[in-house]
């Protein structure tokens, strides 16, 4: 296990042998639960759950749900990062198959406290999104990791994504895609996109209410090893009719987007409105704007 490449969040996370660890409430883990339980269309957009830790216990805390490899791991490694007693979460490691990954974490919603929430973190909150683009698009930068084409590595934070307006958006969004003249990355903007279609399908079949969770975006940032996946998977594509269910997972990772993060989630009885809005403004404000800016060049 090591310290996770984490695109924002707090500091604290793992990640080693296919798994990801975080600290998190027990309210997030619950939410997981309810997922599982009912066998939720989410789960398809949200990371494997495989249970939950606390640090300094000898076994680990919860069912090890779907993961074989988890109990070759000795927990006393995870206590490492955390302190005595701190409830962790098991996530498959969505980073898992990229050589170098490209990460941005976007929050999701206008409005990003539950009911919970102390009234001075309700105010500070309400000022975060009136001054942000969470106030005008339902979404925000919370940060983001980005391969550079020299395969140095650049980081955004939580600074730079409180900066742009509904405006001028698009110059920032761009900076996810250093290389974004190159027709590779076309293909892994058309497909974010389309996946985040497919997430909106699935919360319109779910009702939640889900305050400040988020997209996790993660797509090959090193080019040579995107046109190598993209070229395999095309060339691989004729086959498909006979392929087993077993073989998708063989497929190289090329990209990947997620919902993370529900601290403050829980089901509801009617769509989550304000995270599907947001969810149709970034990917409203990635194509086809950024498609188009590239034909302009
Ligand atoms: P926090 O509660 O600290 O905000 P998040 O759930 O938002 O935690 O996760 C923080 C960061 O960890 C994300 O920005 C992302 O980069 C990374 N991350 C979260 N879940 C996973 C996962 N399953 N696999 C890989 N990275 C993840
Ligand atoms: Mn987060």
């Amino acid at each position: 296990m090591q310290e996770a490449l984490v695109a924002a969040g707090h500091p604290g996370c793992q990640q080693g042998n296919g798994i990801f660890i975080k600290p998190c409430v027990q309210q997030e883990v619950d939410f997981y639960h309810r997922l599982l339980e009912k066998d939720s269309p989410l789960l398809d957009v949200v990371p494997v759950f495989m249970g939950t830790l606390v640090s300094g216990a000898k076994k680990a805390h919860d069912q090890l749900l779907l993961n074989e490899d988890l109990e070759q791991i000795d927990p006393d490694q995870f206590s490492q990062l955390a302190s005595d007693g701190e409830l962790s979460i098991v996530l498959r490691d969505e980073l898992v198959g990229f050589v170098k990954p490209t990460i941005a974490d976007i929050k999701l919603g206008f409005r990003l406290w539950d009911e919970m929430a102390p009234a001075a973190k309700k105010q500070r909150l309400d000022n975060v999104s009136k001054t942000t683009t969470s106030g005008s698009l339902g979404f925000r930068i919370a940060g983001m990791s980005v391969v550079l084409p020299d395969g140095s590595r650049k980081v955004f934070d939580k600074q730079f994504g409180r900066e742009p307006t509904a405006e001028n958006i698009n110059d920032y969004l761009v900076q996810l895609f250093p290389q974004v003249e190159n027709e590779y990355v076309w293909a892994v903007i058309d497909s974010i996109v389309q996946r985040i279609e497919h997430i909106i399908e699935c919360l319109k079949l779910e009702p939640t209410k889900m305050y400040s969770c988020s997209l996790l975006i993660i797509y090959e940032g090193s080019l040579s090893d995107l046109q190598a996946k993209i070229e395999h998977q095309y060339q691989a594509e004729p086959e498909q009719d006979s392929d087993t269910d077993g073989d998708l997972e063989d497929e190289p990772a090329m990209v990947t987007v997620k919902l993370i993060d529900f601290a403050h989630s829980t089901l509801a009885s009617e769509p989550d409105l304000q995270v599907i809005e947001g969810l149709n403004n970034v990917s409203k404000h990635l194509m086809p704007n950024t498609i188009e800016d590239i034909r302009e060049f």
